[in-house]
């Protein structure tokens, strides 16, 4: 599970911010990136529903590819 990483918003670090649901001001032109959830909860920005709703669509597409 740790090697699960989670999309996030590259200014804020948030995934709430990247999936458009509390956009930080620089969300239009902020880049995204990979975090892995024990990097998210070091931080400890944000609920970690946002993470799981995160993965839970990843594991989704990869199944749908299979
Ligand atoms: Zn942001």
């Amino acid at each position: 599970m740790s090697e699960v990483t989670v999309t996030v918003c590259v200014e804020c670090l948030r995934a709430c911010c990247w999936q458009g649901e509390f956009m930080c001001d620089k969300a239009r032109t902020a880049d995204i990136t990979e975090k892995t959830i024990k990097e998210l909860s070091e931080l400890n920005l944000e609920n970690p529903e946002y993470w799981k709703k995160d993965i839970d669509m990843k594991l989704r597409l990869r199944a749908e590819r299979c």
